[in-house]
């Protein structure tokens, strides 16, 4: 047989009901790995999707402390200038001789050009001199001055206090060493500038700036709680040197109320999750949202897992349990922003509602899979079931249960090869119901009926292995016994119609009849006739002369 139609069949020719099953199988596990590949690539996406949410929300964060810090730089490089070529003016010759009048007073305010300047604000030598920190140079004073008048100028031109222009800084001074400090937010006339200037030299903003604590001199950002407003302040602070000098400290700060509306404006306009501001050490300084606070946002577990997968890249994404996280480094502050997504939001999203339709139709999918898997179940088993009654109908009499005539003729003739072939004797028995038309007539067809299926059941019991037997006739039964000489097959057949004759049948309570057959026997030892046609006549007359000679009887010669 050839290797293609030999696997067909053994694929086919098994129960096709476990074909069909591993049919659904397999479009059941494609389906699976479909969907849950798409949900991966949803996933990625999603994942992706919040990566630039964020990092717009970092770029336009990024733009505006670029803006302001652009402005801090820009005063502390105007002042190195003015330190380099000092103002000589009417009104810096004035103010420079009113501080000499007033530098051994209390506090001072010098005004300068009110209308176009804030005033600086002093203290007194006495003070200066109480600390190592703070030191009035006196071949320095003059040029620091008018520096600070300059940037007096520029701060009240370029709109240092901020404001303007969605700026997120509040307010933009120059705090000196010297004793004296010029800020945007300290108008003339104003009291206590003691406790301000103070206030300002002992805070880290200002003493951190030292050439010791800050080596490379460049902006460093501070997170403080101002106890002067009662506000938590984000202040960006740079050292003002020259000549190996350190002046002062030129500063700005940034409340965190105006960053907090910063991110809630940017961050409704983007998406719906929840954008907080974290400084270098970690601390939630600023979010989007007022309402979870942000220390209790992440457990310690997963802040050192999130703090962990931070420093390795300046962006990315991260899930816990329920909430996706993504973060994003700012170029312009030593922090990173960080967004949280819970299921909720992400559900809204329109990636959540596409896993949603994506996961109703694979439900749905699965639900008709199955129906049809059923259906087409029930289908193969009912096709089995006809296929093998149609077999069987084919080869068997319904009846006695014994094989019909063409079926019989059929098996019969492959023995007979077969036994010709081996030089194997065989015999046959040919046997006819005695009086079975007057059984009819006297009981009924239906009790005629009953006498053929027990002669059918009586037979098959008492065959051997290999012989075979079918109904031939109306009432008529021929048997074929394989290896067998005529002798033993007459002694066979005297055995059936024993039997047979033996026991009355119970047609009811009252009636019950015996009957009889007769018997003809050939066998192909007889005469070395193989041919199954002549000896079934063979066995055909004999069975005649038991008829003849009296019936239920067997006849072998
Ligand atoms: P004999 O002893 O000479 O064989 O007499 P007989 O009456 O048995 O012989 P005959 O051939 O005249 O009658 C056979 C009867 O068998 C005729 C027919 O009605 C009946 N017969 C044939 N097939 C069936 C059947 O399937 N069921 C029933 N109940 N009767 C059948
Ligand atoms: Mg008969
Ligand atoms: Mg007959």
């Amino acid at each position: 047989m050839h290797a293609a139609t030999l696997t067909r069949r053994m694929f086919w020719g098994q129960s096709p009901k476990r074909v069909v099953n591993i049919c659904f199988l397999v479009v059941l596990i494609c389906s699976a790995l479909f969907t849950w590949r798409e949900l991966i690539v949803l996933q990625h996406a999603y994942a992706t999707s919040q990566r630039n949410g964020l990092e717009n929300v970092a770029i336009g964060l990024d733009r505006h402390l670029q803006f302001s810090l652009d402005k801090l730089l820009f005063y502390r490089n105007a002042m190195q200038l003015a330190l380099a070529q000092p103002l000589n003016t009417d009104i810096s010759r004035r103010m420079l001789a009113d501080f000499e009048a007033q530098r051994d007073e209390h506090t001072w305010q010098l005004l300068g050009n009110n209308h176009r300047s804030m005033p600086m604000n002093g203290v007194s030598d006495a003070f200066v001199n109480q600390s190592k920190l703070l030191h009035r140079d006196e071949s320095r004073l003059a040029g620091e001055l008018s520096a600070a008048l300059e940037f007096g100028y520029l701060m009240h031109l370029s709109g240092g206090g901020g404001g303007g222009n969605g700026e997120l800084q509040q307010s933009s001074w120059y705090t000196s060493r010297a004793g004296f400090f010029i800020a945007s937010d300290i108008a003339p006339g104003a009291p206590a500038l003691l406790p301000a200037y103070y206030h300002q030299v002992t805070r880290p903003w200002f003493f951190e700036q030292s050439p010791e604590k800050n080596q490379t001199r460049d902006v460093v950002w501070f997170y403080l709680y101002d106890p002067v407003r009662n506000v938590q302040t984000l202040t960006a602070s740079v050292p003002l040197d020259y000549q190996h000098y350190w002046y002062g400290v030129v500063a700005m700060d940034f409340p965190v109320a105006t960053i907090n509306r910063y991110l809630q404006q940017i961050v409704d306009d983007a998406d719906k999750g929840e954008v907080y501001l974290f400084d270098s050490r970690f601390r939630a300084i600023a979010s989007s949202q007022d309402a979870p606070a942000a220390d209790t946002l992440f457990d310690s577990v997963d802040m050192a897992r999130l703090a962990g997968e931070v420093e390795k890249s300046s962006q990315g994404g991260i899930r816990f349990d329920t909430r996706y996280v993504s973060w994003q480094k700012l170029n312009n502050f030593s922090g990173v922003l960080i967004s949280v997504h819970s299921i909720e939001q992400s559900m809204q999203a329109e990636f959540g509602t596409i896993t949603v339709v994506l996961m109703a139709f694979w439900t749905l999918f699965l639900a008709m899979l199955l129906v049809s898997w059923l259906m087409i179940r029930r289908m193969v088993d009912k096709m089995t079931q006809l296929q093998n009654k149609l077999t069987w109908q084919a080869w068997y009499d319904p009846l006695t249960r014994l094989y019909n005539r063409g079926a019989f003729f059929e098996r019969a003739q492959v023995l007979v090869e077969t036994a010709e072939k081996h030089h194997a004797p065989y015999s046959l028995i040919q046997f006819d119901l005695d009086h079975f038309k007057s059984i009819n007539d006297r009981y009924g067809h239906q009790a005629g009926d009953r006498v053929l299926r027990h002669a059918g059941t009586l037979l098959a019991a008492l065959l051997r292995e290999g012989d075979i037997a079918g109904r031939v006739g109306g009432e008529e039964f021929c048997v074929l016994l394989p290896n067998t000489e005529l002798d033993e097959a007459t002694q066979f057949a005297e055995r059936v119609r024993a039997r047979l004759n033996a026991r009355e049948i119970l047609l009811s309570p009252t009636t019950s009849l015996r009957f009889s057959a007769s018997f003809g026997v050939s066998s192909s030892a007889e005469a070395g006739i193989y041919a199954f046609e002549k000896l079934q006549a063979i066995a055909d007359d004999r069975l005649y002369k038991a008829k003849q000679g009296g019936r239920n009887q067997v006849c072998a010669d």
